[in-house]
């Protein structure tokens, strides 16, 4: 029996009735994967990257589990996620990861809310305000060593050593860069990032605490490790590198429900386009999930469905609402109308999925639509 089978709790609205497909979030499995990644760290700290609606899972839930699991530094990309997530926690570390929108310090201060400053126009803009309240704010200070994304380059840091001064007047909690190739861990882009996030550490000119891994860094070995990690995809089940065996739960479940069956003779054709045709006589499952619901579309004809453990083909195209699976194969009365099948979850893992419809599981969560049924359990793993 599966962790989901196992569920404590079961929580469904009025307006969940007739939802044809549904998505359930294991609770006690995000627990249990924020605690594995923190025991990879030994004593340093684990905050949690909680941005897009905490990949797709649901903030308003994540967030206090991973606090009950010890968890009190969290990481968003934008102003309105970390407003959200400190209504939700009034005493966490909250830190905006995509930098400061200039115009909009004084809600970073209302909230208290720590932008990771990644130009020396928002660390002008976060001083200034600084001076105007008289206070020092904390903030983040973004160094790029790879990304060309965010983040300091090489040459304002160069300004930093020069004038030293402009990083007066804030409170300085971390001095963060992020790696580009951490999912391949051979990769030497790692060390060099990692050889040039220390050589800045090395001459920065003023006390602060560093922050560099994310999830898969976490596995790496501790001089990745710093102050505080930056886990995001190992909390919510994704393998953080491909060459070896998820060491994460997967704490959700998608199944779409079965709305009609039909036997098809040989030669007839499924779905849009007609890309799919039946070999044999074929006896298809239309179920009641498709691209609006976030399904890849790109899984026509490669995706795979479970009922129970038993797993079989998506064939022809996902449409909007619907999937079609070939059910030739499996018992008729596990695959009748009304009848579940998993779309994602421990079976058919988001990471596959992904490979599949030829992107990473990254994308397949933050996709996860508004349309399902949602509901929360929780199995109960132990607490911090
Ligand atoms: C998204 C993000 C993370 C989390 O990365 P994962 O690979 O999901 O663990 C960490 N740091 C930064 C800067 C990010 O943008």
């Amino acid at each position: 029996m599966d962790s989901f089978s196992r569920s404590t709790e079961q929580v469904s609205s009025p307006s969940d009735l007739g939802a044809l497909s549904r998505l359930t979030v294991d609770l006690g499995a995000i627990r249990a994967n924020y605690q594995r990644l923190s025991e990879s760290l030994g004593d340093v700290p684990a905050g949690a990257v909680v941005k897009a609606n905490a990949y797709g899972l649901g903030v308003e839930r994540i967030a206090p589990t991973l606090w009950d699991a010890g968890c009190r530094f969290f990481f968003t990309a934008t102003l309105p996620e970390a407003i959200q997530v400190r209504a939700l926690l009034p005493k966490a570390g909250i830190s905006v990861l995509n930098g400061l929108v200039s115009g909009c310090e004084p809600l970073f201060a209302e909230h208290g809310i720590a932008p990771a400053l990644g130009s020396l126009e928002q660390i002008a803009d976060w001083k200034a305000h600084c001076g105007r309240v008289g206070k020092s704010l904390p903030a983040l200070l973004h160094v790029d060593t790879g990304m060309s994304r965010t983040g300091l380059d090489a040459g304002e840091w160069q300004a930093v050593l020069d004038t030293p001064q402009l990083l007066d007047g804030v409170d300085w909690l971390y001095l963060m860069s992020h790696l580009s190739c951490s999912d391949e861990p051979e990769n030497p882009e790692n060390r060099r990032q990692l050889e040039a996030f220390q050589a800045i550490r090395q001459t920065c000119p003023t006390q602060m605490k560093y922050s560099l891994a994310n999830s898969a860094a976490c596995l790496f070995d501790s001089s990745y490790h710093f102050d505080i990690a930056r886990p995001g995809i190992g909390i919510y089940g994704g393998n953080p590198r491909a060459d070896r065996p998820n060491p994460h739960a997967c704490p959700i479940r998608l199944e779409g429900r079965v709305l009609q069956t039909r036997t098809i003779a040989a030669d007839t054709p499924v779905s849009y386009g007609a890309t799919w045709r039946a070999k044999r006589e074929t006896r298809v499952a239309t179920l009641g999930a498709g691209y609006a619901d976030g399904y890849l579309r790109s899984l026509s004809d490669r995706g795979r469905v479970a009922f129970g453990d038993r797993v079989c083909p998506i064939i022809g195209r996902v449409t909007m609402d619907t999937i079609m699976a070939d059910v030739t194969d499996l018992p008729p009365d596990l695959t009748r109308p009304g009848a579940f099948a998993e779309l994602l979850g421990p079976t058919i893992t988001p990471d596959d999925a992904a490979a599949a419809g030829g992107t990473i599981s990254y994308e397949l969560l933050t996709s996860l639509g508004a349309r399902y049924a949602r509901r929360y359990i929780d199995t109960g793993s132990p607490t911090a």
